[in-house]
């Protein structure tokens, strides 16, 4: 089959591979026929990621058609509809049976972590879904089968995989309640979600930051929100405090780790800049209201020396973080998108054939063409 590979940092391939099989008897092998690229894929090619071998397979957002199941899966059966979430998790454990599925104890040999599909060794050794064929384990809890009745395209029900729920999640966990003032760092496919569920989840006041023009415009067309344009401010955590008389309720950063920046330079850069590195934690530092919540949904993978601990500590402020435990949202979120509460499409700028993933990567990393997001075709 075909897939998108890693080859190195920037550096990504399409090879013609072995198709996977069957290798656990709760195994089951999908047919993927949308997947998408994923912010938090950025982080893998700028080597951001540790323990990514060469042709690793990439990709943690796709869904398809059941191809064959293994003789201990009940919940599915060939021909099913399926979304796969991002995080791979067995359903028994503590984690999975305390909703918190992107934590699972038993789908990562290698480490105190959850497992996630085509992220590494480190999170679980998994071969991702930017490719024709994906082997799904836990195949009785793992994937979202789509009723059949379902009349909604792929492009509507792909984001289930993460962003959908990740978005969710954010402005769920972090307390987002009716009357709020929500500061949403990022206007990239996650944080163009948040702003959206922001706002059904009655906030008052929703202020999205980025500095890439389109992606504004998009943020302040389609979600109506105020927008700030974080490099037009010297303090721009100041600017958006004074904007808010005091600072928001929660600051949702969509953010993460600056993607150009390998983690040595991350390290540098924060000891050298005020604002530096951490620029979006740094900037929601200062945004919060005293006794406010700062929600990390943006990625952070490595040490950060210079991170704001005791304003946060002086200041009262609660951190909430974590890879998104998006399964057990999924259901809820299915039927927001059935009743039209709201709709995820308007986020796709690109649809390529999987045989084009190297040039999709290039535009959506470097936000050329208007990119804000993907969805490739095997
Ligand atoms: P993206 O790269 O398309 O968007 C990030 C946006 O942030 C860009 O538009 C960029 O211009 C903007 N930005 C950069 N620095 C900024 C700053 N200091 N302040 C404000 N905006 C700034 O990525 P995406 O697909 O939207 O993903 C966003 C983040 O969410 C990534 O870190 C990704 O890894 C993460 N993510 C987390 C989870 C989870 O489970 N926690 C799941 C999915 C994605
Ligand atoms: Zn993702």
């Amino acid at each position: 089959m075909k897939a998108l590979t890693y080859q190195g940092i920037k550096d990504v391939k399409i090879k013609e591979v072995a198709d996977p099989a069957i290798e656990k008897r709760d195994d089951i092998i999908v047919r993927i026929t949308s997947t998408a690229i994923c912010g938090s894929d950025l982080h893998l090619i700028h080597g951001n990621v540790p323990n990514m071998p060469e042709n690793f397979i990439i990709g943690h957002e796709p869904m398809g058609i059941v191809e064959e199941v293994g003789p201990d899966v009940t919940r599915l059966k060939k021909g099913d509809r399926v979304v796969i979430p991002f995080t791979i998790a067995c359903g028994q454990c503590f984690y999975c049976q305390h909703q918190l599925e992107s934590q699972c104890d038993n789908s990562n040999p290698h480490g105190d972590a959850g497992a996630y599909f085509g992220y590494s060794e480190t999170f679980g050794g998994y071969a991702g879904g930017q490719a024709e064929f994906l082997r799904v384990p836990y195949g009785n809890f793992t994937p979202f089968r789509v009723p059949e009745d379902c009349e909604l395209e792929d492009e509507q029900l792909l984001f289930l995989s993460d962003i959908i729920p990740t978005a969710y999640w954010g402005v769920d966990y972090g307390g987002v309640k009716p009357g709020d003032t929500v500061i949403v760092l990022g206007c990239g496919p996650v944080g163009l979600l948040a702003q959206k569920f922001a706002w059904l989840k009655g906030a008052k006041r929703v202020i999205a930051v980025d500095y890439i023009g389109y992606r504004m415009e998009h943020a302040k067309e389609v979600n109506q929100v105020e927008i700030v344009d974080f490099t037009s401010e010297k303090n721009i955590g100041n600017h958006l405090k004074e904007m808010t008389q005091g600072g928001a309720d929660i600051v949702i950063d969509c953010v993460g780790m600056d993607g150009k920046m390998s983690p040595l330079e991350l390290v540098e850069t924060a000891l050298k800049l005020q604002g530096g590195t951490m620029g979006a934690i740094k900037i929601a530092s200062q945004a919060v209201r005293k006794g406010g919540t700062i929600q990390l949904v943006g990625v952070y993978g490595s040490r950060y020396n210079g991170f704001p601990l005791g304003d946060l500590f002086a200041r009262n402020i609660t951190l909430k973080m974590g890879q998104a435990p998006v399964i057990h949202y999924i259901p809820e979120l299915y039927r927001m998108i059935k009743d039209n509460t709201f709709d995820p499409t308007d986020i796709i700028t690109h649809r390529l054939p999987l045989e084009k993933a190297e040039f999709a990567y290039e535009i959506f990393d470097e936000k050329k063409d208007d990119c804000i997001k993907v969805v490739l075709k095997p």
